[in-house]
């Protein structure tokens, strides 16, 4: 936990209206992305998988960037479809990277080079390609195409396996040929998530297969989240000692990465509790001359965080189950029957998701004031 601190405005509304459970301090309205960095790593906010008018998107690179900043995005990675593009523009897989690059030029937004490969059955993208327009990477046998990528150094993932266009069940078989490519390392990540489709087995198999997991937009239109403050677009994040490509490409090869899409998070349990904890104000007292404990919790963050009680306290002004609301002082009277000096809540956070059909469970440290 970041720190119990006394929140004196919130000490001083606690009086006739201690009970009703939420009161809003702050919503700040920003279409930025805010979320905590965690003790040892910066929290980069990415997008690995966009498109331009250089292969099927409909909008110019610079606004890609644009959108990216205004969104308050760490980097980008720009992944046109390597083996076709638009007849009408330049066959010429580097140039949308090059045009975003220099719209990028004195910004924080770290621009990545890739491309995206269509390899039997399904796609790839692959990042940090030293030469997008290599032909190898548009290899006949599209088994080549990710070798290809590999030789590179890129970093290559799985992208939208469950994709309905052509799986009508909305899951790819994963067939031998998938499990070599995943055993073999020439695959080290896959999108669990793109745009708003999740696939479960695509955590199972991360999971199975020490990948690292990704959540991207696929965006292809104009982004409107910037018009929409409380909406974001699906990106992953990434747990990097700096805030660079170099940082970034550590921590893919390290899989220190997480999912954010929606309002759920999605990954390790070494990554998401961190998170919460970051996110998170206590401050606690007791109502005089009672054994109720009056637990003020402030959420800085962008995220809802829907909680169940675990513990062995029962709350007097809610049932087992509660939201920790963004941006939000949430107060909790928690029956202790004791004044115990400090108690734990034992929580399952049902929106924070660490494997399939499993979340995060923690404690959390109340220490009264
Ligand atoms: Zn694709
Ligand atoms: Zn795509």
């Amino acid at each position: 936990m970041k720190k119990q601190t006394l929140f004196s405005v919130a000490i001083c509304l606690i009086t006739s209206n201690i009970f009703s459970q939420t009161v809003i301090l702050n919503n700040t309205g920003t279409p930025e992305i805010q979320l905590p960095d965690i003790p040892g790593y910066l929290t980069m906010k990415c997008d690995f998988h966009v498109h331009t008018v250089f292969s099927d998107g409909v909008v110019w690179p610079t606004v890609r960037v644009d959108e990216a900043l205004a969104e308050g995005l760490d980097a980008i990675a720009i992944t046109e479809h390597v083996e076709w593009h638009r007849v009408e523009v330049i066959d010429d897989n580097r140039i949308s990277y090059e045009i975003a690059r220099d719209r990028a030029e004195g910004s924080d937004l770290v621009i990545i080079p890739g491309g995206e490969i269509s390899a039997s059955p399904d796609h790839f993208n692959a990042l940090f390609l030293e030469d997008p327009n290599d032909r190898k990477l548009k290899d006949t046998i599209p088994a080549r195409r990710i070798a290809a990528a590999n030789a590179h150094g890129g970093f290559v993932f799985w992208n939208h396996p469950g994709w309905t266009a052509k799986y009508k069940n909305g899951n790819t078989p994963v067939t031998e040929e998938f499990k070599n490519l995943l055993r073999d390392e020439s695959v080290q990540g896959i999108e669990v998530c793109n745009g708003n489709g999740y696939w479960e087995g695509a955590l199972k198999l991360a999971l199975e297969y020490d990948l690292a997991l990704l959540g991207n937009s696929d965006i292809h239109g104009v982004s409107y989240n910037r018009f929409e403050p409380g909406k974001h677009r699906t990106v992953t994040l990434v747990f990097a000692k700096e805030k660079s490509a170099e940082g970034i490409r550590d921590a893919l090869l390290d899989k220190r990465t997480a999912i954010y899409q929606g309002d759920h998070l999605i990954g390790p349990v070494e990554f998401l509790k961190p998170l919460f904890f970051e996110s998170l104000e206590l401050e606690a007292t007791y109502r005089e001359g009672t054994t109720i404990a009056y637990v003020s919790i402030t959420n800085n963050s962008d995220i809802n965080f829907y909680c169940g009680n675990r513990s062995p306290f029962l709350f007097y002004n809610s049932t087992h189950f509660f939201t920790i609301k963004a941006h939000s002082t949430t107060i909790l009277g928690v029956k202790v029957n004791k004044n115990l000096p400090e108690f734990e809540l034992d929580l399952v956070i049902h929106n924070l998701v660490v494997a399939p059909g499993e979340s995060l469970e923690l404690s959390l440290p109340v220490i009264m004031d």
